[in-house]
């Protein structure tokens, strides 16, 4: 309660002004602390109580049942320009649900003024007061209690009123104060809510608790010269009495919602008007000077509102919507009902600063958080357990609504790469975690928001979309929605209505419902492999699945017998049909192996999971493999898409498990010289980053100096940028943080910090990453974890990220904990030596360093390490040798190879500079023309040349060569990925032998740092 003390100095020298009825003018009103317990505490209170704080995980920290919040009335008057201190008024009325002496409410960091606090009876005409016999704060649960002199009888209503006293943070969370700089560089301050997930106890008490639904009326005092806004519209403005230049805003009363999405703004922001549907008011909010950027997300958001509408067929219920860019705000975007707030370096878009790849990142917060208006807002889970209902159809339905927004983006098929395809990477570890996870406390409730509950539950929910079909599957979400509009649900209640549509339109037989499937992929953590094993002759299959793990630890024994149940899609060379992708069949949870007939003869191939629609990889014989390489190779288009994307990543992910061999998962590869589409280029780079994370250490990477390359489209301005710094030392650093520094417009600003920790220089990645935990030196403090990823991503900076981390961990983001993980992730990734797992292990367990928040991501960046130095023994050499058999190892041909790369690479400037004009493209082309006032002098712009079919793979060549330098196994597996495979007659070991060959040394072959023969 460090707050609490603070406000005794604060309000010592503080005129106050009561808030209470907005009119009143409390004079020498009491102020009490309820920080210490005023009587002794109940037998029964004394056993909840932790002895440790070790052990306040294992308290209950749930509200008791026996009240039931149903109107709120708050009013705040926070001093944005002032000391930063709130007045604050509650008036909650509530119904009694079982009899009891105690009113008990979240709070955190306010002080009630206990004088002011009253229960009032308020079912009959009068009101009653009801005496308080005593008030206590309890730290550990954060909650206020009121003992009552007599029992709140079951059945009544009463009413609480208080006065309370909060502060302004610069935390970013609960009621906040941020600034930014105007166009004069003077500092604005403004203030902005984020409740999620328990932070609402923070601005005013209140029953903190998803499934406790009230109804809210907001009234909040502002200085006339600023806004303020909140959930729902402004009803009615008037002058505050006695205080000259203060008026208040009294705000229409809410439909019921959860405390985490009520929300307040009070700034000096500008306003952009759109309309969207039914007359809903649609307004986008930014700071006044990057107003005019808020134009493409004005249009798209009130687009997507009304696309959801029809989408769900559940019309919005909020008469209107503002969306407000704000500064700081601790996740990308927050959905308050009515109300969402944005990043603003994310959502404010000039086509001429953003990249294209920005523009879909904006998009997909956008979409994201306005799909929560139904999923979340209308229906909420009763507990933070059921987390994943709202997170995975956020960011399922984001998908739909970008697709609707930006056709030609391809989102839908995108999905596999952008998180399908990500979330496997996790979940396929032994510590990943089942998807509904019970929590209790605050800490544990922020721990759970990460890439299981958005990402796999979006991929199970696409799945489960796909063996529906798109039309049962929404007719049960419209079902769903209705049942529980206002209201609060859990998985089950889904899964009942998805299977009354599912029955209803004979998706499913009736003896199987959606839970049956659906418990199998949320109550267990983890996804299968299906292994499709044909039989000689090709016509019939084994397909068995198991538990698909990265790397099996020898320990291992305690998930072997998961299993799910799966649903089945598969197609023939003779069919390639790859739109069935409804279930043709299942396997249960109960099958270990099942046969399937019918299959085509064995000179043919089968693809298992059409469009990657299940959540699961799929293995082959060897057999199999082949035909499916050989289709690629001569031409890859008979198969989707997807699922070339699909084969690409399953097919190296199996061989980094140790479940195929490298031999033919890189020969998968070659096929991708000829490959014009992003998706299974995006497949492949991914995978191959992560051979290349491993060899990294292996060499060093000198810099490749590309002075000369200034600017070009913003589509490659950080790569550019990135290679400058890393070629340049103090001078070009510092001229690149100016660009920072002096840059107004926060889009742009954004796109600089990551080239920043590409340096070189251990005393310049050094000072950036002090720089960056410290705001006053113009940094933010969200910016924190994109200054540290480019210095962790950066060879020479990883260790210093590392010692940074362990030495500052307790000062970094103290107010966001759980983001202490996505650090110690990144930093780890390429960890994968003995000695780097000493290091982490001790780091981890030294009793210094705070893990709250970060428990699982521990055990997830130690498994991985663990699995990393596994890859490595068994891996290495396998494909290093591979390397040289191709030819790639001998110096010499590596210097022709660089040679006719730089060829290449000239011809394609050349190329462009000389034909852009005929390849109109999405990004900008600045030919000629300057950059924030400095001229452009060199384009290559490789995106424009996708579609051109011979120059795609060059470009390729061209944008590998900035980030590794040609004498790196990491352009060698590049160049092996553009080639075609020698003829067989090379001396390449037969498929399948692997094994064999592994770690053996070759004379005279020294060039990869191979161990050299005796
Ligand atoms: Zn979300």
């Amino acid at each position: 309660m460090r707050i609490s003390i603070l406000f005794f100095i604060i309000y010592g020298t503080f005129a106050l002004k009561g808030v209470n009825g907005m009119e009143t003018q409390p004079s020498g009103m009491e102020i009490q602390a309820h920080n210490s317990v005023e009587r002794p505490l109940s037998t029964e209170e004394l056993s909840r109580t932790p002895k440790s704080p070790e052990a306040i995980s294992e308290v209950d920290t749930r509200l008791p049942t026996s009240l039931k919040p149903l109107r709120y009335r708050i009013r705040l008057q926070p001093f944005v320009n002032g000391n930063f201190s709130i007045f604050g008024f509650l008036e909650v009325e509530m119904e009694v649900l079982e009899t009891t002496y105690n009113i008990t409410l979240h709070m955190l960091d306010i002080i009630t003024k206990n004088d002011t606090v009253k229960v009032l009876g308020s079912g009959g005409v009068e009101q009653r007061q009801v005496g308080i016999k005593s008030q206590h704060y309890d730290p550990v649960r954060q909650f206020y209690v009121a003992q009552m002199e007599e029992a709140l009888m079951k059945g009544e209503r009463y009413t609480l009123q208080m006065e309370f006293l909060g502060y302004l943070n610069d935390q970013l969370r609960g009621f906040y104060r941020s600034t930014y700089k105007d166009v004069d560089g003077n500092s604005k301050y403004f203030a902005v809510t984020q409740f999620q997930s328990t932070h609402a106890r923070r601005a005013f008490p209140c029953f903190d608790e998803p499934a406790l639904k009230a109804t809210f009326e907001v009234h909040l005092a502002r200085e006339t010269w600023m806004t303020s806004l909140s959930n729902m519209p402004l009803a009615a403005t008037r002058p505050a009495k006695g205080q000259e230049g203060w008026v208040w805003d009294r705000f229409e009363r809410s439909v019921p919602m959860s405390t985490y999405l009520v929300a307040f703004v009070v700034s000096d922001f500008s306003y952009i008007a759109s309309s969207s549907g039914e007359g809903i008011l649609f307004r986008v909010w930014a700071q006044p000077s990057a107003i005019r950027q808020a134009e493409y997300i004005s249009q798209l958001g009130s687009k997507i509102l009304a696309f959801y509408e029809a989408y769900f067929n559940v019309s919005y219920p909020l008469p209107k919507m503002d969306m407000v860019a704000v500064p700081e705000l601790q996740a990308q975007g927050m959905e308050n009902w009515g109300l969402i707030t944005l990043r603003d370096r994310i959502v404010l878009y000039d086509p001429d600063v953003n990249s294209v790849r920005a523009k879909e990142k904006l998009v997909e917060v956008v979409t994201h958080e306005l799909a929560h208006q139904w999923f979340g807002n209308l229906v909420t889970p009763f507990w933070w357990d059921d987390l994943w209902l709202n997170e995975g159809f956020a960011t399922f339905v984001s998908f739909v609504g970008s697709a609707h927004a930006e056709p030609s983006w391809k989102k839908m098929e995108k999905f596999t790469t952008e998180v399908l395809q990500k979330v496997f990477e996790t979940d396929g570890l032994e510590s990943s975690h089942q998807i509904s996870l019970p929590v209790n406390n605050a800490s544990e409730i922020s721990e759970i928001f990460d890439g299981i509950e958005y990402n796999k539950g979006a991929s199970i929910i696409r799945m489960m979309m796909y063996f529906l079909g798109e039309y049962t599957f929404r007719k049960g979400l419209n079902s769903y929605l209705n049942a529980f509009a206002y209201s609060n649900a859990e998985q089950d209640d889904l899964w009942e209505h998805l299977t009354a549509a599912a029955h209803r339109d004979r998706k499913l037989p009736e003896s199987l419902s959606v839970k049956t499937i659906m418990d199998t992929w949320t109550l267990q953590k983890g996804f299968p492999v299906v292994k499709v094993a044909r039989s000689s002759d090709g016509t019939s299959a084994d397909v068995s699945q198991e538990h698909f793990l990265l790397m099996k630890e020898k320990k291992s024994c305690r998930t072997q017998d998961l299993r799910w149940w799966v649903p089945l899609s598969y197609t023939s060379q003779g069919e390639a049909n790859f739109d069935q992708t409804e279930a043709i069949g299942w396997m249960k949870d109960s099958d270990q192996r099942i046969s399937i007939t019918s299959l085509p003869p064995k000179d043919q191939w089968v693809i298992f999971n059409l469009q990657q629609t299940g959540y699961y990889r799929v293995n082959y014989d060897d057999h199999n493999w082949n035909l499916l390489i050989q289709q690629l190779k001569d031409d890859h288009e008979v198969i989707h898409i997807v699922n070339r994307a699909q084969i690409i990543d399953d097919a190296m992910n199996l061989a980094r498990a140790g479940q195929l061999s490298y031999t033919i998962a890189l020969d998968v590869f070659a096929y991708l010289g000829k490959e014009r589409e992003h998706l299974p280029w995006m497949s492949g780079v991914s995978n191959l980053s992560y051979v290349i994370l491993m060899f990294q250490r292996t060499r060093a990477f000198p810099a490749l100096k590309l002075r000369g390359i200034r600017i070009i489209s913003p589509n490659r301005r950080s790569e550019v940028m990135c290679t400058a710094i890393k070629a340049g030392g103090e001078r070009e650093w510092n001229f690149v943080w100016n660009e920072y520094l002096s840059s107004n417009a926060e889009n742009e600003k954004i796109s600089f910090l990551e080239p920043l920790g590409c340096s070189r220089n251990v005393t310049i990645l050094s000072r950036y990453l002090e720089i960056g935990l410290n705001p006053s030196m113009g940094t933010r403090k969200d910016d924190f974890k994109i200054i540290f990823n480019s210095v962790a991503k950066n060879s020479i900076g990883r260790q210093i990220a590392w010692t940074f981390l362990t030495k500052r961990w307790n000062d970094i983001l103290p107010f966001a904990k759980r983001k202490r993980g996505m650090l110690l992730r990144q930093v780890t990734l390429s960890f994968n030596t003995p000695r780097d797992i000493k290091d982490l292990e001790h780091f981890l367990q030294d009793r210094n360093t705070d893990l709250a928040e970060v428990t699982k991501t521990a055990d997830q960046v130690k498994e991985r390490a663990r699995n990393n130095v596994m890859w490595m023994e068994k891996n290495f050499h396998e494909i290093v040798e591979f390397l040289e058999d191709h030819g790639y190892a001998s110096p010499k041909l590596c210097y022709g190879i660089f040679k006719s790369v730089v060829i290449v690479n000239l011809l394609c400037v050349v190329h462009i500079q000389f034909s852009f004009h005929a390849f109109p493209g999405t990004g900008s082309f600045l030919t000629g023309h300057s950059f924030r006032g400095k001229p452009v002098s060199v384009l290559h712009e490789c995106d424009h040349f996708i579609e051109q079919k011979n120059m795609f793979r060059f470009c390729m060549l061209l944008l590998a060569l900035p980030m590794y330098p040609s004498t790196s196994p990491v352009l060698l597996l590049r160049v092996v990925v553009m080639r075609r495979p020698p003829p067989p007659s090379a001396a390449m070991p037969p498929s399948g032998q692997g094994q064999g060959w592994v770690g053996r040394c070759r004379p005279g072959r020294r060039y990869l740092n191979l161990p050299a023969c005796r």
